[in-house]
């Protein structure tokens, strides 16, 4: 490594990378091209020779630009953002430059440590009950992964194997998991992983009339059946913020019936979590102190680059004892002594990254108030957006807004109804082209979700450079593309 190519490269990077969020409205924001369109540009081996910096982000420019989406273009809607910060890029910059493997406290003391500060800190900041908290009386403490998915694999993983010690491994057919049917997917990727049968993992119906979370009544009656079927529960997912509506389940009760039959309870909070730091919203977290871990994608809704999920337990051990290896190169003095943290036991690989330097970036450049305010700012921009939906009759909004999604569609009642299709074909069918002719203009993105046969689009904020501004053109571009589509409708 040059130092004086590898600071002429950076600045060459940086002024690249700032190049392109000034012009990122010059894109669509929904990339445009076509499959293997990339394949068809590059050539078909590696090059034999180096190839000059100048020459490859000319390359970037040309053919990887365009197959990109644009998902810090202040224009973007849809699914859930993943809200950059200066902050968080120059942290990661940081963690690579350094390029440390932080896999135990020796690996870099400094890498385990901060982390364990800024789990702290952000633990505070959520007012999660103590028992979650690293502290000289406590079992519990947090640490990062990359996803929400490793979360969940390594919590189901904690809770099976605690639940084997105490009833035998032969009964490893019989355990079961819940959630409910608006659960993130990555529980069944996880059960799969962990081991579970896949038709022991019991997806709990939820309905409209309760905006699509989970009942304890409804969860317990699936489980008295099946203890009743001699099966054996041990995990609950529930979720703050669900990923279709952002609907979230009541924690208290769900956790106080989980308690009953000494279940692990997961609370996955990957996009709402972030919102959880602002006291106005933090009674969507009420009733985590009976549940075993919590965790949140800070990657979402809080500044920070990708990856970044922040996991607590109340029970570490739980936690290290599936996941830790010993090798004979990885001991030393420190590790013997028990008196530090080796993260390689938190999570599934061995090798892992200073996380937790840009996440302290973030909390340091923004503070409390900044965060806070960023967040709020978001708030206020959905409830601006669904009260304009509000006000035109042809709209309606589908579920109740909680956080910065709206979730709306035109109402069946502006639609021409065939009734030989029915009401709901015909209002999806509609909804579906209406939500493509406006992703094909280029000019914003959202996305679409079905819940209760209904579909509808998904008004997502959480972009950082999203302002007031873009959310009335949005609005405006929504209307003046139902209007032409309502047109073209033969009556
Ligand atoms: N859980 C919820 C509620 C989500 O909304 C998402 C993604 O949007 C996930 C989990 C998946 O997160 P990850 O990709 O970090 O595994």
């Amino acid at each position: 490594l040059d130092h004086a190519e590898f600071r002429r490269q950076g600045h060459m990077v940086i002024d690249f990378l700032a190049d392109y969020y000034q012009n990122i409205n010059n894109y669509p924001v929904r990339s445009e091209v076509n499959p293997g369109y990339l394949v068809e540009r590059l050539p078909d081996c590696a090059p034999l020779l180096p190839e000059s910096i100048e020459r490859i982000l000319k390359d970037v420019d040309n053919d990887i630009i365009p197959g990109i989406t644009h998902w810090q273009s202040p224009n973007f809607f849809a699914y859930f953002a993943s809200s950059g910060s200066t902050a968080s890029f120059l942290g990661e910059m940081l963690m690579n430059g350094f390029n440390i493997v932080g896999f135990n406290w020796l690996s870099s003391p400094a890498a385990t440590e901060l982390e364990m500060v800024v789990m702290n800190w952000l633990s505070k900041l959520l007012q999660l009950p103590r028992s979650f908290s690293f502290s000289n009386d406590g079992d519990g403490g947090g640490v990062l992964l990359g996803t929400t998915c490793e979360a969940i694999i390594c919590t189901l993983l904690a809770a099976k194997e605690k639940m084997l010690d105490k009833i035998g491994r032969t009964n490893t057919e019989k355990l079961v998991v819940y959630c409910s049917d608006q659960t993130h997917v990555s529980l069944q990727k996880a059960a799969k992983i962990v081991g579970i049968k896949p038709e022991n993992v019991r997806k709990v119906l939820t309905t409209k009339s309760t905006n699509f979370k989970l009942t304890p009544e409804s969860l317990n009656e699936v489980i008295k059946r099946d203890v009743e079927a001699g099966l054996i529960p041990i995990y609950l997912c529930a979720t703050v913020g669900t990923t279709s509506t952002t609907t979230v389940d009541p924690l208290a009760p769900l956790c106080e019936l989980s308690s009953k039959y000494n279940m692990w309870v997961h609370v996955d909070a990957a996009y709402a979590g972030s919102a959880c730091i602002c006291p106005e919203f933090r009674h969507f977290l009420d009733g985590v102190e009976g549940a075993s871990s919590f965790s949140f994608n800070a990657h979402k809704w809080l500044l920070t680059n990708l990856a970044c999920c922040c996991l607590w337990v109340k029970d570490k051990s739980a936690l290290t004892k599936p996941l830790s290896t010993n090798s004979e190169y990885l001991t030393n003095k420190a590790t013997e002594s028990g008196q530090v943290v080796d993260y390689k036991d938190w999570q599934i690989a061995l090798t892992r990254r200073f996380q937790a330097l840009k996440l302290w970036m973030v909390l340091r450049s923004y503070g409390v108030t900044g965060l806070r305010a960023f967040i709020r700012n978001h708030v206020k921009m959905a409830k601006n957006f669904e009260g304009l939906v509000t006000m035109d009759s042809r709209f309606e909004i589908v579920v109740p807004r909680y956080f910065s999604v709206v979730c709306f569609r035109v109402s069946p009642c502006s639609i021409n109804i065939n009734e030989h299709h029915g009401k709901n074909y015909e209002a999806n069918e509609f909804n579906h082209k209406l939500l493509e002719s406006i992703n094909a203009t280029g000019l914003i993105y959202m996305t679409h979700s079905v819940v209760g046969g209904v579909y509808f689009i998904r008004f997502s904020v959480g972009a950082t450079l999203t302002e007031d501004r873009h959310v009335q053109l949005a609005w405006e571009l929504v209307q003046d593309k139902a209007t032409s589509l309502l047109g073209t409708q033969t009556p």
